[in-house]
């Protein structure tokens, strides 16, 4: 799964954000995360329980900026979750989320959570 502290990093480096607030942020996405996590097996149940983790590990790590409010987040999803089923974290409307074209991290993690 996605890494903590990374994600915390990245907070607070493009926000400028208190570890306290990155860590936080960085939580909340991991919850929602794992609740994607848990729909998508629960989707999947028919396959082999090994196969669907292994079928998630590809992370999209972006920035995207929501058209209703204006407000900028880092998304972090599986890749084959759409832009248009992410919700603004600031006004809660769903589909209005596109990427800014600020990409990053999902290399860098890929490759150290590969070494366990
Ligand atoms: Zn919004």
């Amino acid at each position: 799964m996605i890494n903590r502290d990374k994600l915390i990093a990245a907070y607070m480096k493009e926000y400028n954000l208190p570890q306290d607030v990155a860590e936080k942020r960085a939580d909340q996405t991991i919850a929602k995360l794992e609740e994607m996590y848990k729909q998508k097996q629960d989707n999947s149940n028919t396959e082999g329980e090994e196969d669907s983790e292994e079928e998630f590990e590809e992370w999209v790590v972006s920035e995207v900026i929501c058209v209703k409010c204006l407000e900028r987040w880092i998304a972090v999803r599986p890749s084959d979750v759409l832009l248009k089923k992410l919700q603004c974290p600031r006004c809660s409307y769903i589909g209005a989320a596109i990427e800014t074209g600020e990409e990053f991290y999902a290399e860098e993690w890929d490759e150290e959570n590969s070494e366990e």
